[in-house]
């Protein structure tokens, strides 16, 4: 019966440690899915200056989108859309207004 529990118990551990290796590797799968799934800066027509439309100056630290560089890994900010480094004064074509 001993013998028993003890292999119950470390079926549980056993299990558990898999769960915890699942779940870290969902986690990492859904980084480098949503890092795939944000458009390539050629694409949006990216540019390090910011544009001035109808007396409104559009920068990717003034879009919706914008990510601050306190919650990158790099040393610039991101864009939950666009993919790479963003700088704050950049501009591109999908530039949404904070509403
Ligand atoms: S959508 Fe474009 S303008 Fe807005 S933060 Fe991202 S890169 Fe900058």
């Amino acid at each position: 019966m001993q013998e028993n529990r003890s292999l119950t118990r470390r079926g549980f551990f056993g299990r558990a440690l898999t769960g915890v290796a699942m779940t870290a590797g969902a986690l990492a799968f859904g980084r480098r899915a949503a890092a795939q799934s944000k458009a390539p800066k050629q694409a949006v027509q990216y540019q390090k200056e910011p544009k001035v439309q109808n007396g409104q100056t559009q920068r990717c630290d003034n879009c919706r989108f914008w990510i601050p560089v306190e919650q990158t890994d790099h040393d610039m900010g991101g864009c939950q859309v666009v993919a790479g480094k963003i700088a704050p004064e950049a501009w591109c074509n999908l530039w949404s207004g904070q509403g």
